[in-house]
């Protein structure tokens, strides 16, 4: 199999051929098809899987078909545990996504907020920690109302640092109409609720 089985649109795929991927890993093969076609997912995978660019490709692919409205608000939200983390997808996606001019920003604690409030405002994709999205939210400085597409990356790891809180109020802040992604490394009984209150007839990956 190569990424061309997926019909991606070919300046997604020069990102691709940046990245220098050449097969798709096993995640990718299940994940990548599921996504394109708007299913809800649950994917069950650790990190060095190529878990990032299982979703960033679809979502991209989603991205450049959909809605061409031209305003740059941000219709993906991928929430991360840590900022390393969040760092990582963001720069995963915007390699990948290099060639067809969406953009990903990063919103995490430690760092001045005025650029990442402008990342609204230009940017497609934004890949936040729960702490410091939360914070905008409540100054009032950022919306989520034209958001789509939801991802919680390492959710077992959000939910063990203690981010269910914070993920609780961002979600009442995001329109009920939207496609969801979960990926987890575990699916601990607390993993399992927050899957059955989010996903809606989700499809299940596993590597
Ligand atoms: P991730 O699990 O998303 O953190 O990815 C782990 C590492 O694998 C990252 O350095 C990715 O850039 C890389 N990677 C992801 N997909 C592929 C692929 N299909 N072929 C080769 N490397 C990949």
């Amino acid at each position: 199999m190569t990424f061309s089985t997926f019909s991606l649109d070919r300046r997604i795929l020069a990102g691709v051929r940046d990245c220098g991927y050449e097969t798709p890993t096993p995640i990718q093969e299940q994940a990548i098809p599921l996504v394109l076609k708007g299913h809800d997912v649950m994917g069950l995978a650790q990190t060095g899987t190529g878990k990032t660019a299982a979703f960033a490709l679809p979502i991209l692919q989603r991205l450049l078909t959909g809605n061409k409205s031209g305003r740059a608000l941000p219709s993906v939200l991928v929430l991360a545990p840590t900022r390393e983390l969040a760092l990582q997808i963001d720069e995963n996606f915007n390699q990948l996504g290099r060639h067809t001019g969406i953009r990903c920003g990063a919103v995490i604690g430690g760092v001045g907020m005025n650029p990442q409030i402008k990342a609204f405002s230009h940017c497609r994709v934004i890949v936040a920690c729960p702490g410091r999205l939360v914070r905008l939210l409540n100054n009032g400085s950022v919306s989520l109302t034209h958001i789509d597409t939801l991802v919680l990356d390492e959710a077992d790891r959000m939910l063990d640092m203690g981010f269910m809180p914070d993920i609780k109020r961002i979600l009442a802040k995001l329109p009920a109409r939207r496609q969801n992604l979960l990926f987890s490394a575990t699916m601990p009984q607390d993993i399992r609720k927050l899957a059955e209150n989010i996903l809606n007839d989700p499809k299940t990956v596993q590597v």
